[in-house]
C-alpha cells in the first residue's frame, strides 16, 4: 500500500473514533503499526471485551449479510472517541448518513449535536460531540427510513453489542424505540420508558426520544424531557 493511501485509510479510521490499530501476526514487542502515536501489542486470544473497533470495521468489511446491503452507500459504523464513557445509540443512518457514512449528520443529528454540547454547556460539562460515541443498531439506511426489520436487527446488532463491549462506555443513551427495545429488550413505549435506567449487561442505559421525533414542531413538551433525560445521563457520567 502506498503512503497516500495508507494516510486515507487512517484518516477514515480517525473519523469512526479508531485511535488504536494493530498489525496482523506482529510478534508482541515488535514493530506494530501507528496511529494517532499510540502502539499496542497484538490482540490477546481472550480479548474478546476489549476487541478494538479497528477489528469490527474489518469484520464487517463489504458486508452482504441482510438485505440491507442492496440499497445502502455506505456503511454507517458510527463516530466519536473510541474510549468515550457515553455512547448514543440510535436506529440505523438516514439519507445524509447513508452518502456520508457517518451517523446523525442530517436535521436529527444536528439537533442531537446541539442536545449534546448546549446541555452540556448549561450544566457546567465540558463537553463536544467528538468527546462521546455515536452509532446506530444498524450500520445500513433501510430503505425509505423504515424501521429496522427484527432479522436485520438480529444481524447487525452483533456488531453493535461487540462495539459497545469494545468501548465499555459508563452509560448508554438509546435515542428512540428500535435503540431501546434492542438494549433492554422493553415492551413499553419510549413515553413510559424515557427518563428512566435500564442495563445493557452491566452498563447503565437511559432511554429518550428520537431526535427526529423532536424535530416535530408540536413536540415541545417531549423536548422538555429529553433535556431533562440528557441532564440526568450527563452528570451521571460527567460528574
Ligand atoms: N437517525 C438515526 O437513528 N440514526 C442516524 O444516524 C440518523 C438519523
Amino acid at each position: 500500500m502506498d503512503a497516500e493511501t495508507l494516510r486515507q485509510y487512517l484518516e477514515f479510521y480517525q473519523d469512526l473514533g479508531i485511535k488504536t490499530l494493530y498489525r496482523r501476526g506482529a510478534p508482541a514487542n515488535t514493530g506494530q503499526t501507528r496511529a494517532e502515536g499510540q502502539v499496542e501489542a497484538a490482540p490477546a486470544p481472550q480479548a474478546a471485551a476489549t476487541e478494538s473497533l479497528f477489528h469490527i470495521v474489518e469484520d464487517i468489511g463489504d458486508c452482504r449479510r441482510c438485505g440491507l446491503h442492496e440499497r445502502r452507500n455506505k456503511i454507517v459504523f458510527g463516530v466519536g472517541d473510541e474510549q468515550a464513557k457515553l455512547v448514543f445509540v440510535g436506529e440505523g443512518p438516514g439519507a445524509d448518513e447513508d452518502a456520508q457514512g457517518i451517523p446523525f449528520v442530517g436535521r436529527a443529528g444536528q439537533l442531537l449535536t446541539q442536545m449534546i454540547e448546549g446541555t452540556a454547556r448549561k450544566e457546567g460539562i465540558p463537553l463536544l460531540r467528538k468527546d462521546v460515541y455515536i452509532c446506530n443498531v444498524v450500520k445500513c439506511r433501510p430503505p425509505e427510513n423504515r424501521a429496522p426489520l427484527p432479522a436485520e436487527m438480529e444481524i447487525c446488532g452483533g456488531f453493535l453489542s461487540r462495539q459497545l463491549l469494545a468501548i465499555h462506555p459508563k452509560a448508554i443513551c438509546a435515542l428512540g424505540a428500535t435503540a431501546a427495545k434492542f438494549l433492554t429488550h422493553g415492551k413499553e413505549g419510549v413515553t413510559r420508558m424515557r427518563g428512566n435506567w435500564y442495563k445493557w449487561n452491566d452498563i447503565p442505559v437511559m432511554v429518550t426520544y428520537h431526535p427526529s421525533y423532536l424535530l416535530r414542531a408540536y413536540n415541545v413538551e417531549p423536548k422538555r424531557e429529553a433535556w431533562e433525560d440528557l441532564k440526568k445521563v450527563l452528570h451521571f457520567v460527567y460528574d
